[in-house]
């Protein structure tokens, strides 16, 4: 059996019809397969690869901290130095009640504590969410995303929790002395890139302030730089009360992280103890990795570069084939008439040499997320690429 028949009959699987391209090797914003033919990045490994892939930085980092430790010890009771520095790193970039860090190991475990956090603060169990919102996979996780399709094998989910739509008065309403918090993606993005409205999110933090709710902010895709701002959140002149964050969180590492004021985060240390535990979360060389990331994104000022290469894609993907294109910052999503007409149009874009989806709310937009690195030939030849796959 090759790799690939070994890998539909041993790894397990997560759909019908995996891309199940073998990738060999990932530098920037290329990729390579098993027969060598390379592909600009434009999925980023979902939002990941923000620095690009294998940036000399995150890889020294990572030889360092090999060099010193794996992991010694269940989170949350020695001093690490990795995770000591990573936190002191982010919350010197964050605004100051943004400034405990609690590191998981992935996205939807940063959901899952700040889920627990906020009943855990508030006494409350209600919880409201956005319907086509995305917040990860696991049991609590899944319960409030916003999609039936997505929820229902899994009944029974937890209980408590409300989904109404992103930017409706509706979801204002709803907000009372009941609800521990309200849990938003501050751009939507696998729902095909939905933006808040300004007053509209203004209006949700200033309603949490009045019922003692904490808004929690997932920035898990729209952190570190990829709206054009260190943090999505940024745009709107709001802070929430706790900040999701993960995938490029890692510098292509597993990590993700819950943030809020020391306050707050200590009600998960008593009453009762280890009120959130794991044994790897952040892992030292994942932490070691996430800060290498991080500083290159500050020191290389990245997110300064993203509008421009936001318009650049903009005003090069013109085409009669294509309804409509919604971005936010390097988060972009080209809409066609159908799934059908997206699907072939995907197809036909990977086999010209760049590496697109679709999102998983919105089957008829090609996804646009690629390493913030990415440079003006590259767009450029991967629009030419999108363009060429769409005139059939
Ligand atoms: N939140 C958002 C907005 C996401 O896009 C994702 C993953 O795609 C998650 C949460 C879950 O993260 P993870 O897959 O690391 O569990």
């Amino acid at each position: 059996m090759n790799q690939r028949e070994l890998f539909l009959r041993h790894v397990g699987q997560t759909s019908p019809a995996p891309l199940a391209l073998e990738i060999v090797k990932a530098e920037g914003s290329v990729l390579w397969d098993a027969a060598g033919k390379s592909y600009i990045d434009l999925i980023g490994g979902i939002s990941v690869a923000s620095t690009g892939h294998r940036h000399p930085k995150v890889l020294r980092a990572i030889r360092e901290q090999l060099d010193a430790y794996l992991h010694i010890m269940v989170y949350g009771e020695f001093v690490e130095t990795p995770q000591v520095q990573y936190a002191s790193l982010l919350a010197s970039h964050l605004p100051p009640a943004l400034n405990s860090v609690f590191f998981t190991n992935s996205g939807a475990e940063a959901v899952e504590g700040a889920m627990k956090l906020a009943k855990r603060s508030t006494f409350r169990s209600k919880i409201i969410a956005c319907e086509n919102s995305y917040h990860g996979s696991t049991q609590g996780a899944l319960s409030i995303i916003g999609s039936e399709y997505w929820r229902n094998a899994y009944r029974p989910l937890l209980p408590g929790i409300l989904h109404l739509p992103y930017n409706s008065q509706q979801l204002i309403d709803a907000i009372d002395e009941t609800t521990a918090c309200v849990m938003l993606e501050t751009v939507q993005a696998e729902a095909g890139i939905i933006a808040p409205e300004k007053r509209w999110l203004e209006a949700v933090r200033k309603k949490c302030t009045d019922t003692g709710t904490l808004l929690i902010l997932d920035e898990i895709q729209t952190g570190f730089g990829r709206t054009g701002r260190l943090w999505g959140f940024e745009h709107f002149n709001i802070v929430p009360d706790i900040l999701l964050l993960g995938k490029a969180l890692g510098g292509g590492m597993p990590l993700g992280a819950f943030v809020a004021d020391q306050k707050l985060m200590l009600n998960l240390a008593d009453n009762p103890v280890l009120g959130h535990i794991s044994t790897f979360g952040g892992h030292p060389v994942c932490c070691a990795a996430g800060a290498a990331a991080f500083k290159v994104l500050l020191e290389d000022e990245l997110y300064k570069a993203v509008p421009e290469k936001e318009q650049l894609f903009l005003s090069r993907l013109k085409h009669p084939a294509i309804r409509a294109v919604r971005s936010f910052g390097l988060l972009i999503a080209v809409a066609f008439n159908s799934f059908e007409t997206n699907k072939k149009i995907i197809d036909r874009v990977i086999e010209k040499g760049a590496l697109t989806d679709w999102f998983l709310f919105e089957s008829n937009c090609l996804r646009i997320c690629p390493p913030l690195t990415i440079s003006e030939s590259e767009i450029e030849a991967a629009c030419s690429i999108i363009l060429d796959a769409a005139s059939f």
